[in-house]
């Protein structure tokens, strides 16, 4: 395996600081240095970045990040175990690396960084997708960050890239897809983690575009998009019931045909219903 720092290999890090994963942290540890580059190297340009971390672990995805010259990073991690084994790093990189020990769903890390902002994440599976909703769902576009580069479970990932008319398509395409170029940029089999999880997993690069594709307002667009595919095999009258009593007289105005179900809907037309919602409340 090739070096790409002076710091202990992460097989020995983890005995040292005996950091025994747990499974209730959503821990699943990427060991291999040469992996951990190249999913930095995935994020582009990381000189001219600071990047937020969640979740570094002993930090084998951070040591990616540094070996390649990010220019800052934060990362979050919540289980305090792994606070020495990243103090090490930090003492090997002087003024780059600065950890906060804190759960990332209780905190906005993001106002502790300097754009352009890169966030670089293999994400705990338990927190993962409300990360990315959150990051995706600012009222305010373009966002802080520029990309995001972050590892789920393969499924997950498949949906956030997955195109109209797919068994995938759902809430987490349209809302990655309305704001964002988004791609699996690689594909990982359990055994690079340890341990290893039950599936395989990928990472998906998402790019800000400078505008949303259409304008709405955001946290509606994620209420019409959450209630319509929480019931995605019900005709729209029924599933939007919930957010308008009125719901099929709105959707007909809109031209959007009531009895039609979320998945043969468009980006542009759940756009329209959610400015609609917006602008003439029920
Ligand atoms: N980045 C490391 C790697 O690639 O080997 C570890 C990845 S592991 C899948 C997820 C990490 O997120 C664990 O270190 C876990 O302790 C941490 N974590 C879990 N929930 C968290 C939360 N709410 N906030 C911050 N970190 C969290």
């Amino acid at each position: 395996m090739a070096q790409i720092d002076n710091l202990p290999p992460l097989r020995e890090v983890i005995a040292t600081h005996d950091l025994q994963a747990k499974k209730s942290l959503g821990q699943n540890f990427l060991l291999d240095l040469n992996l951990t580059a190249r999913i930095a190297r995935a994020a582009g340009d990381l000189p001219g970045s600071d990047v937020l971390e969640v979740g570094p672990g002993p930090g084998g995805l951070t040591r990616g990040l540094l070996a390649e010259g990010a220019r800052r990073v934060l990362a979050i991690e919540k289980d305090a175990r792994c606070l020495p084994a990243l103090a090490e790093i930090a003492a090997a990189y002087p003024g780059k690396l600065e950890v906060i020990n804190a759960d990332a769903l209780e905190i906005n890390p993001l106002d502790h960084l300097t754009p352009p902002i890169k966030v670089v994440a293999n994400l705990p599976y338990n927190v993962g997708t409300e990360l990315l909703v959150r990051w995706l769902t600012p009222e305010v576009w373009p966002p802080v960050w520029s990309t995001l580069t972050l590892m789920f479970q393969k499924e997950v990932a498949e949906r956030i890239v997955a195109k109209p008319g797919s068994k995938a398509y759902g809430r987490l395409a349209l809302l990655a897809q309305w704001r964002c170029e988004a791609k699996i940029v690689l594909t990982l089999p359990p055994g690079a983690f340890t341990p290893p999880p039950k599936i395989d997993s990928a990472v998906v690069h998402l790019k800000a575009l400078p505008e949303p594709r259409f304008p709405a307002p955001a946290k509606q667009l994620e209420r019409v998009v959450a209630a319509a595919f929480n019931q995605r095999r019900k005709m729209l009258r029924a599933a939007l019931k919930g957010l308008d009593k009125n719901i099929e007289a709105r959707l007909e105005r809109l031209g959007i045909a009531p009895t039609a179900r979320a998945e043969e809907i468009g980006l542009e037309d759940f756009c329209a219903l959610a400015r609609d919602l917006q602008q003439n409340r029920p």
